[in-house]
């Protein structure tokens, strides 16, 4: 037995084998998209060849397979995050996920003059469906702000968080790379009186994550960040605030009974989880789970901050760049700005040279624009990726600014 080395790892995923513009593709855009491994494809493909069926519904027997599947998935991911079954439910990704909370919780537990505190890195994800909450509700919505360095600043976070009934907020920026001291902010919000969201899109597949050591209401995350399929994510609640719930969409598979005069749901997490539901995606994220930990989350994320670190000395040595975020402390991905060069010509660049990287505003623009930055490029990776592609990236983007100085 034994640990398998990263180099061993890496073979797991078909597509990063390939040239891409006649160069080894070096794929650096893991926080929009991460790679597959093949167990996922092959648990997707394999439901497809032979147990595909809808869930819950058939008494024979490839619908009872396709319920085990599916409910099997759920009860991995359950594992996943220490929670339990009926506290996972399956959503397209964390955007879904957030709007599920400020729809179906928002509704009913928010009302006009209410304060939902988010902070100012947040993803566009977790902030507009609270703007469009409080277009319908009137509720007021109040920002933690973020320093120069790209942290969070919670020198006033007492007065912050005072009258506020949710606050939701981001444990990785996406394009700053900042970790937030989420298990801090969730006792310090709790303690006075909030109910917590915790947006897990850039965290869930790479670090140790237990909901409840977290001690947070709601926790949002997307299949397709942490080697899964997309088109499946999932949004943890505590069982009581979910019991407590009423529906988000309504259809079949969400009901008790139905009349022409009204509807009885059923508990969690069926009663959000109206219509047939992404059964061979939540199988390939169930897959994606067992995956990552199967090699350990805490050997990743080790393996992150390796990579981050590497990243941030090969980064700082090209002329004229600026880096967001903080400098120490943060998570695998780096954005940054060349002085010579727009973000967008710098990813075209690098595209030529089979480097794939981000640019744009990362759905982060009042961020940006705050830090006084129109466009960055990101860099992120993944356990995958090596030392030799992180210096591979030095190289390029020297040539970039050179080209373009
Ligand atoms: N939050 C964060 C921090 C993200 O990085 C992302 C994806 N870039 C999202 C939310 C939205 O995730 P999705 O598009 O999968 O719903």
């Amino acid at each position: 037995a034994g640990e398998r080395s990263w180099e061993e790892i890496r073979k797991d995923f078909p597509v990063l084998d390939q040239e891409v513009n006649g160069r080894k593709l070096i794929y650096f855009d893991n926080a929009a998209t991460s790679q597959k491994p093949l167990s996922v494809i092959e648990a997707m493909t394999h439901y497809y060849e032979h147990d595909n069926a809808n869930v819950h519904r058939g008494l024979h027997e490839l619908s009872n397979r396709a319920t085990a599947g599916y409910e099997g998935a759920r009860a991995r991911l359950a594992a996943y995050l220490g929670a339990q079954d009926e506290e996972i439910i399956f959503t397209r990704g964390t955007t879904e996920s957030i709007n599920l909370v400020a729809r179906a919780w928002g509704e009913e537990y928010l009302k006009a003059g209410d304060v939902v505190l988010l902070t100012e890195m947040e993803h566009h994800s977790n902030i507009v469906p609270w703007q469009l909450l409080a277009q319908r509700r009137g509720v007021k919505l109040r920002f933690i702000p973020v320093t120069p360095e790209g942290t969070l600043d919670l020198s006033n976070l007492d007065q912050l968080l005072d009258g506020v009934k949710l606050f939701s907020f981001v444990h990785i920026s996406n394009s700053l790379g900042t970790i937030n001291p989420a298990a801090e902010l969730v006792r310090r919000a709790k303690a006075a009186g909030a109910t917590v969201l915790v947006d897990a899109a850039q965290s869930a597949g790479h670090l140790p994550l237990d909901v409840k050591e977290l001690g947070c209401d709601f926790l949002a995350l997307s299949g397709h960040k942490m080697c899964g399929p997309t088109g499946i994510g999932l949004l943890y609640g505590r069982r009581e605030i979910l019991d407590a719930m009423p529906p988000f969409h309504g259809g079949g598979e969400m009901i008790s009974t139905v009349t022409f005069e009204g509807s009885q749901y059923k508990p969690s997490p069926y009663r959000f989880e109206a219509g047939t539901p992404a059964i061979a995606e939540a199988i390939g994220l169930a897959a994606a789970a067992e995956y990552i930990d199967g090699i350990g989350r805490a050997r990743i994320w080790e393996h992150d901050q390796l990579l981050a670190r590497e990243g941030l000395a090969v980064l700082s040595q090209i002329p004229g760049i600026r880096i967001l975020g903080p400098l120490d402390q943060r998570a695998g991905l780096v954005a940054f700005t060349l002085q010579s060069a727009h973000a967008h010509d710098v990813v075209s660049m690098a595209d030529q040279e089979g480097l794939a990287l981000r640019g744009g505003h990362h759905c982060t623009q009042p961020l940006l624009r705050k830090l006084g930055v129109p466009a960055s490029s990101r860099a992120s990776f993944a356990f995958y990726n090596t030392i030799e592609e992180i210096q591979r990236m030095g190289e390029i983007l020297k040539k970039v600014q050179t080209f373009f100085a």
